[in-house]
């Protein structure tokens, strides 16, 4: 009985201790990773938004991006004569700006830049 027992008790300790180990081992495998990970997106996304400073919409709510994009905002018109540069919604870049804005939504926009809601400038 006093074998059975001390056999069992071993048992137990060796599935407690590798469960253990594979469950800490797994822990520290996923931290490692998604740090990697978000690491290199965010050093790549902020070296993205340096080059590309009207694509930048880290401070852009989400909301925000989903109303351009239901809007069918494209950086480059496809429509000729027709960009954000001559639409009468485009708020022109400050001075010392590169982008300007859109008052349907919020965030950067490109002078060629395009969406469904185009109006022509009328004076
Ligand atoms: S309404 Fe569309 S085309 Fe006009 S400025 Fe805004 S995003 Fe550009």
């Amino acid at each position: 009985m006093g074998i059975k027992n001390n056999s069992r008790r071993n048992f137990i300790n060796k599935c407690f201790s590798s469960g253990c180990l594979f469950l800490g081992g797994m822990l520290l495998f996923n931290c490692r990773g998604k740090n990697e990970s978000s690491g290199d997106e965010s050093e790549t996304m902020i070296q993205s938004n340096l080059n590309d400073p009207c694509n930048d919409l880290t401070d852009v709510s989400d909301g925000e991006i989903k109303k351009r994009e239901s809007l069918g905002y494209v950086k480059q018109s496809a429509v000729p004569n027709n960009s954000c540069g001559n639409c009468a919604l485009y708020i022109p870049a400050k001075p010392d700006k590169k982008c300007g804005g859109c008052i349907l939504f919020k965030g950067p926009v490109y002078v060629e830049g395009h969406c469904i809601q185009w109006a022509a400038v009328t004076n």
